[in-house]
Formats: structure tokens, sequence, C-alpha cells
């Protein structure tokens, strides 16, 4: 029997409250369900569908389906509208809402007024439920027809026309926040709407009123006695004092905080949205606290979304608005509905990193002009400009493009160029000379990673030979974890070739055959174990630096020093002659030349080798190759006399220090002058740098300049000094994120909105962390480990993530297994060898010689500190060393 009009009429009302009325909530628009319609009917079906179609609707931010129909309302039929060519209504409507948004302005932000305005606010006031005016001015409403011809009221963002088919307030709210158009052409609207979702999440404002309704559990199916819930619950006069405590009465505030508690619960713990309708978490609800109405998923985290981000941005603004020299940097990221994700963090001095904002480019195609926008609407109006020194990035042409953008607009900003890509591209420029092997190691580690039984079989032969090392999969973005690989097989082949030898793994298919000749005793294998040796002794060094930088107290200093150290390194070895490296000799060094320039040039103001000569340490014992003439207190500075190493780095300070200038707003000619003075004393070792004592371990070279900033020998170099080690030269902690949000993705949440992952990374770093200076420990020096020369490798242990990883690469087994395994066992260029395919200049000679003395002693030291000579080094660095120019041995004077 079809719904009478009133019914459906009745239907259609709660409909839309639930759609506009965060607070509505599911059991509401059910009870109204439940009264109009029969149990049993296609009518009730229908609608109990379609509050399940809503809520999907609401949580993916699709359109809305159409409400189901009653005969009466179809049969009565509609006037049908003519409507106009599309392409015309629409620039109408465009100019129209042009209009209103400059209307708006005038109205919310006080623009200046000009001679013609357009009219007023279009919205009229429905009749009924009060309506939220932070919503009104945050929308331009329009009527419009839908598909079938239905009236509709559709709302368009008022600041980039965003659209969506029905008022939602909590959504609204939310594209709002993350609506870069609305943060800068409505600043005021803006402050306010964060201001009252944060005020609403701290318990300023008391929620919205709650739901009425309680849902229901579940009865066990097990043979525990069902629940009692409504059992009376204890009075104060009767009880013991816990009992008591059991609220009798919801209060709003008490609610509040159920609703929070549990919206951390889900963040933190990375829990599908979903849990919080799960019937046994209701039952168990239900007990602990009888009267909490527990939430429907939509409206609810729509709402805590909203409001406990709002409350964060506050919260991060505030406690960044107090520090300076921060470091941002940015990386893209795309999630498994393949939307480009650009993440951009924000670095303090001590190195604590807060996921600042996401980004989601929908439709848009990320350019070096739409990510500097994105940082100019989303970073620098709630973060102000003037708080960053620095911006990193990896070598992406958009990601370096924008960064130059940045850093040219401000001009204080300095560019940098993640040096950890750029050992990265280093360690595959290597690893295209044994591009034939690393086919052979990635087929092998494959095997193993297909292959539970094979596994379980090399695993027994290595506890009978005493292998504690297990094969290892590489991930696609670095390199450095081929390194791992190479080595985990090179440690593994005396147990593979046991194995293959008494037939326990086998290697039959098609695809695997050509790799036995590699594991059974012959030509083939014995070359192939001398090549696997040599590529893991030459990638030892870089694998390590990259390690080293990815420590979360690198310094630039500590990037010059690690390619000092990978020439170091591989210099000795390749010199070497029972390592039998010389014929790689030159292509090495080639390769390295080519990384090495890219790393000087690609950052601002040579920042890298600048910061070396700044770091008390590294200045000292790092074989810096800066031969200054003797100075004496008050004798006139010349700069024609003084080398051209030291004028690059005067070169480097003053850019630096102009930039601070410009970032204060107080330029001084005075200072800059100066600032040349102090850098000869600093150079040449007059006071109050004649005494070099440095507390070297657990000190950082920031300490070391914060120390100088009061004396007027030192303090303007000491103001650029800061800079230099304050900032963060890496985006690593994007990496990290990029992880975490690829595991929320994929671990449970797959149908997760982007922006709403962010959200989730943000909010769980919010609560767990907080907001603070982080406590890192500092060491002296960077410490990239290198074995001896001649010696069989010892492998630096790396946390193996990449090991959990693997069980989303099981392959079904429905497919095309002979496919399959050509592109697991075969691959032509299986590590991407051809991203790093160019032209290299040809040398013999090392680039970082220009600069440092390889052969330096205290360089040797510092690299490669002789057991007992791990204190020495401190001891020197702590003891007082007489006036540089009269017995500074570590400048290397006589030549
Ligand atoms: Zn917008």
């Amino acid at each position: 029997m079809p719904l009478s009009e009133s019914a459906h009429g009745a239907l259609l009302v709660a409909r839309d409250a639930f759609i506009e009325q965060q607070d509505y909530g599911i059991p509401d628009f059910k009870s109204v369900v439940e009264t109009h319609t029969v149990e049993g009917t296609p009518e009730r079906a229908a609608w109990d569908a379609h509050i399940l179609a809503l809520t999907d609707a609401l949580e993916d931010d699709k359109p809305f389906p159409e409400a189901p129909g009653s005969t009466a309302t179809a049969a009565s039929g509609k006037k049908k509208k003519k409507s106009s060519p599309a392409a015309a209504e629409e620039s109408e409507q465009q100019k129209r809402h042009t209009r209103i948004r400059f209307q708006r302005k005038l109205d919310l932000e006080g623009a200046p007024a000009a001679g013609e305005v357009g009219p007023g606010r279009t919205n009229k006031q429905q009749v009924g439920r009060k309506r939220d005016t932070l919503v009104d001015d945050l929308i331009i409403e329009e009527k419009e027809v839908s598909g079938k011809d239905k009236a509709i009221t559709a709302v368009y963002c008022i600041a980039c026309d965003h659209r969506t088919s029905h008022r939602n307030p909590a959504r609204i709210k939310e594209h709002a926040l993350q609506c870069p158009d609305v943060a800068t052409i409505f600043p005021t609207l803006f402050a306010k709407l964060v201001q009252t979702n944060a005020d609403r999440g701290n318990g300023v404002v008391p929620p919205p009123k709650v739901r009425t309704k309680q849902k229901e559990g579940i009865v066990p199916g097990n043979s525990l006695p069902a629940m009692d819930v409504d059992q009376p619950l204890p009075d104060a006069s009767s009880s013991t004092v816990k009992e008591y405590f059991t609220p009798l009465k919801m209060t709003d505030a008490r609610q509040a905080l159920l609703d929070l508690a549990l919206f951390q619960l889900v963040i933190c713990a990375a829990l599908p949205f979903s849990f919080v309708e799960n019937p046994w978490l209701i039952n168990f609800l239900l007990i602990a606290a009888p009267n909490y109405v527990t939430p429907d998923r939509s409206a609810f985290f729509i709402r805590l979304i909203t409001e406990q981000l709002s409350a964060f941005m506050l919260a991060l603004q505030r406690f960044l608005s107090q520090r300076v020299h921060l470091t941002l940097s940015f990386d893209g990221w795309s999630s498994r509905a393949h939307d480009e994700i650009y993440t951009f963090h924000t670095t303090l001095p001590s190195r604590r990193s807060f996921l600042t904002a996401g980004h989601v480019f929908k439709g848009v195609s990320v350019t070096a002009a739409a990510l500097f926008d994105v940082v100019e609407k989303r970073i620098f109006s709630m973060f102000a400009a003037v708080s960053y020194s620095a911006v990193v990035g990896d070598g992406a042409a958009n990601v370096r493009a924008g960064k130059k953008l940045i850093s040219e607009k401000y001009i204080w900003i300095i560019n940098i160029y993640d040096p950890c890509h750029n050992l990265n591209l280093f360690l595959k420029d290597l690893g295209k000379i044994f591009k034939a092997e690393l086919g052979i190691i990635s087929a092998i580690s494959n095997f193993f990673g297909q292959s539970n039984l094979g596994t379980a079989q090399l695993a027994f032969e290595r506890a009978r030979q005493g292998i504690n090392t297990g094969m290892k999969s590489a991930s696609e973005t670095r390199f450095g974890t081929t390194y791992i690989q190479a080595l985990a097989v090179k440690l593994c082949m005396p147990a593979l070739v046991t194995c293959v030898a008494a037939g326990t793994i086998i290697f039959a298919t098609k695809a695997t055959k050509r790799l036995i000749p590699y594991l059974t005793p012959g030509a083939t294998h014995y070359g192939f174990l001398a090549q696997l040796d040599c590529m893991v002794k030459l990638f030892e060094a870089g694998a390590n630096g990259i390690t080293a930088l990815e420590g979360q107290n690198t310094t630039c200093a500590d990037v010059f020093y690690v390619w000092v150290t990978i020439a170091w390194h591989l210099n000795k070895l390749l010199g070497d002659l029972n390592a039998g490296l010389v014929s790689y000799r030159d292509k090495v060094i080639e390769v390295y030349n080519a990384r090495f320039d890219q790393m000087m040039t690609e950052s601002s103001h040579g920042i890298f080798l600048f910061a070396y000569f700044l770091h008390p340490l590294y200045f000292q014992h790092g074989g810096l190759k800066l031969v200054m003439p003797a100075l004496k207190e008050g004798e006139k500075f010349d700069l024609e006399k003084y080398p051209e190493l030291f004028k690059t780095f005067r070169n480097s300070a003053r850019a630096i220090l102009k930039g601070e200038q410009t970032r204060t707003g107080k330029k001084s000619k005075s200072d800059a002058d100066r600032l040349t003075d102090q850098l000869v004393r600093w150079a040449v070792g007059l006071p109050p740098f004649h005494q070099r004592v440095y507390a070297v371990a657990g000190d950082s070279p920031l300490e070391y300049w914060k120390g100088l900033q009061r004396d007027s020998n030192a303090d303007v170099l000491a103001t650029v000094a800061i800079i230099v080690f304050s900032i963060m030269p890496s985006e690593l902690c994007d990496e990290r994120t990029a992880s975490l949000l690829g595991w929320i993705n994929a671990a449970r949440r797959s149908s997760m909105t982007p922006e709403h992952l962010i959200a989730t990374a943000q909010l769980s770093q919010w609560y767990k962390f907080g907001l603070t200076e982080g406590n890192y420990t500092h060491s002296a020096a960077a410490n990239v480990k290198v074995s001896d020369v001649g010696s069989s490798s010892t492998v630096a242990s790396t946390p193996s993530l990449l090991d959990l990883l693997n069980d989303d690469n099981v392959a079904p087994q429905d497919v095309d297994r002979e496919a399959l395994e050509q592109a697991l066992f075969n691959q032509p260029d299986p590590y991407d060898l051809a991203e790093t395919e160019r032209v290299i200049r040809s040398s013999n000679r090392w680039a970082v010689e220009d600069f440092v003395r390889l052969d330096s002693e205290s360089l040797k030291k510092l690299i490669a500190p002789e057991k007992k000579k791990d204190a020495d080094v401190v001891a020197l660095s702590q003891a007082p060393t007489a006036p540089a120019a009269a017995t500074d041995e570590d400048w290397e004077v006589d030549d």
C-alpha cells in the first residue's frame, strides 16, 4: 500500500533534517520512518535502505541519493520547468556569484567600497529550524533543477565555488576550514570559523543539544546471560562510593567529554570510523556509561574532526608564533584512490616536526605555481612567513621550482634540496655499474619474498650455518635499502648454495631457472660473488651516509661531512690493490663529482659547505683547506689578501644576513661590515675564538653559537650561524608521515577521504605527543660507519619495516603465473636506474678536494677513530688551543 502524501511529506522533512542537521542523527530519522511506514512493507525496506545510503553518502562526500517516492506524489506530477541552455546559465551564475562574493567581502571584511555593488545576500531565512549565520556567510545558495526535474537547493563555497547539492552545515564548515580561498579572501570570516569550531572543541561553548535516542546493543550468542541494561542504578544513600559516581544523569559536558574520549580512541588507535557503531562497543558503553548516547558515525566524525582540527590549528599557531627559524618541508604522496596529496611540515630548531597541513589537489595539475599558492594560502595565512627560515623538498621538478618561487619572494627563506634524495641518486648512479648483478639480486630476493617454503628452508639452513641475516626486500624509492638487500644475498650465499645443491630449494619455473648457475659452484657463481663483493663495498659509505642523515638531529654541516666521509672512504677503497676495485676508480669519481656538485649548487648560499666551516668540530678537525694569512688584533682587514674560499664563505654569510635583515626589517650596513670582521676572527682564531673550547660530546653547534650572541666580537656572525644550525636540511618528516598515511589508508580505511586521512594523522600526532620542543640528544658529528677495507662488510642494523609490508605484495593465485614471474625475476631495470640517466663530466679527482684535504690526519681521526682514540677526539676538542695562525695543525698551513 503506497504511503499517503502527508506521511511521505513527514519522511521528506525528516530526511532534510537528517542531512542538514548534524545532530539530528539516525535514531530520530529511524523513529520517523517507523511511525509512518509499516514493518515488512516495501516502503519500510526502501526507507531503511535510504537511511544507510544517505549515511554512506555523508561519509564519503558523495551526492545524496533521491528519496524513495510515494505513489501519491509521483502521480500528481510536477510542472516541468524549462531549462535554458546550460552554458549561458552557468556564466550568468558565475557573474552573480562574483557580485555576491564582492558584496559579502564588503559586509564581512570591510573591504573598500567601490562604485558598483551587486545585490545583497540572497539567503532567505527558511521557516522552522534556527540557522547558523556563520554557515550562511560561508555559502551562496542556488535553487537548481536536478536530473529528475526536482527543485533542489545547491550550495556553493563563498570563496571558490565548490558545489555541494545540499545545505549540510558540518560539510560546509569542513570544506571552508581547508579551502585556501576562504582563508585568503575572507580572513576575518575564516578566523571566526576556526575560533568557533575550536571553542566548541575546547568546551568553551556547550556542544549542540545531543540526540535523545540510545542505540541497542547486541545479545551475545554464547551462553552468557543476556545483560540487563535497564537494571536500576544504585542511589547515593545505599551504595558504595564507586557506585555513587556512576552518573545518574548525563550532562551536556559529560556527554561531550565521552564523545571526545571515544573520538580520540578511534583516531589514535587508527580504528575504522564504523567502530563507533559496532554493536559490541555499544554493549560495552551501555554497561560502562548507561546514559551515554552513542553517536552516529557520519555526523559524529565530521563535527569532531572540524572542531578538533580548528583547536589544533589555533594551538599550533600560538605555539609557533613564539618561535623563529622554522623549517618548512613538503612532499607529494598519492593515496590508494590516486588522490594527489602534499604534506607540509614545520620543523623546530630543536628538530620536533608537526604535520602543519595536507592539501589534496583535485583535478589540478600540481605545478610549481600551484604549490607556491598553497604554501601562501594555507601555511603563511595561518603561520607567519617570517617565522620560517628554510624550505626543504626533494628533486621533483615542480617541487624544485616551487621552492625557488618561495625563496625568491621571501628572501630570508633558504632553499634546501633534500640531501637524502641526492645521496639516493648517487647510489643509483653507482648501481648502474652493476646493473646485471642487481637484476640477479632482485630476482633472488623476490623469490624469497614470494616463497614461504623457500624462506623456511633457507632459515633452517642459515640457523645450521650460524648466519643471522635473512633475505631482505628493497624499497622502490630508497636505493639505500638495495645495499641492505645486496648485503643480505651476499651473507646468505653459503646457505643458498647448500639448499640448491641439496634440492631443498628448487628453481624450476622458466623465469627462475636462470638463477641456478649463480647459486651453484662454477664460473658464473664465482664471477657473481666477486662482483657482489665489489658492489657491497662501494655502496657501503653512501648507504650508511643516508642512514646517518636520516637522524633527527642532522645539521647542514653534517650533510657536507657525509660527502667528505664518502670520498674519504671510497678513495681509500679504490686505492687499495687488495680490494680489487682499482678499475672502477674513474667511473666512481665521475659519479661522485656529479652528485657532489648537485649538493653544492641546488641549495641556497652554498649552505652545506658554509655550515661545515661554521661548525666548531668540523672547522677544527674536518680537514678544511682554508689557509688564512696571519692577522693580529687591531690589524686592518684587506679582502684582497684573503683566499677565494674565504670570499665564498663571506658571500654566504652576507647573503644570509641580508635575508635576516629583510625578515626583521632592521637594515644595517654597519652590521654587514662587522660580519666580515667577525668572520675573519672566526677563521683566524682571534678572540673570542682564540680558545676553541667546545664541549663536543652532547653539545650542539646551535647551543655553541647561542652562547656568543652577546659578545660584540661575535654577535653578528652568531646571528647568521644560529640560522644555519636551526634549520633542518631534510624532509624526512614528510616521508615518515607518508608511511603513516599509507598505513592508515591501507590497513583499515581504504574508503576514507584524503582530507580525513590527513586530519587523522594531524590529530593523532597532537594527542599523542602534544606541542612541545621534543627531546632529541645531539651528537657532535654525524656517525657514518664504514668497515675496514678488505674485511667482510658488517650489517648496520636498520629497522625492517619493509618486511611488514610484504603481506601487501602477496600475489593472488589466479593471475598469469609466468608473466608475474617474468616481472618479478626478470625485470630489465628493477631499481629504476634509468632515472639518473645523463651526461656526467669526466674527472679523476674528487670534487670535494677543492675544499677539504682527504689526507688530513685530524680528518682521519674524526672519520675512523682508532678504538682507544674515541676519547681523544673529545679531549682534543675540549683542550684550549693557541691562536690558530700560530700553531693550528689542522689548517695545514704549510702548503
Ligand atoms: Zn572553497
